[in-house]
């Protein structure tokens, strides 16, 4: 299941699609947390549904398959405080 990371929102397994929408279109009207969490996590630039989706796909693939990985590479980024920058 696709779960949106701010709001917990439910998406169907897999569904990048719609979840990449979702946050696109919480983006756009300005949700402050959904934007900074598609910053730190997934891009610093603006970008469209499909390629959202696919860097969606891969976070969560990643996530999965490496979560000792990726809690350090988190850690480090937290640890340097990367400060959200607002493109939506
Ligand atoms: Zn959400």
């Amino acid at each position: 299941m696709a779960i949106c990371p701010v709001c917990s929102m439910r998406f169907g397994t897999g569904n990048y699609g719609n979840l990449a929408e979702h946050l696109i279109d919480m983006a756009s009207e300005g949700d402050f947390l959904h934007i900074s969490w598609i910053n730190k996590n997934i891009t610093k630039n603006k970008t469209g549904k499909e390629n959202l989706a696919l860097h969606l796909q891969n976070y969560y693939n990643f996530k999965e398959n490496g979560l000792k990985m990726w809690i350090i590479s988190d850690f480090i980024k937290q640890f340097r405080g990367e400060s959200p920058t607002h493109l939506y």
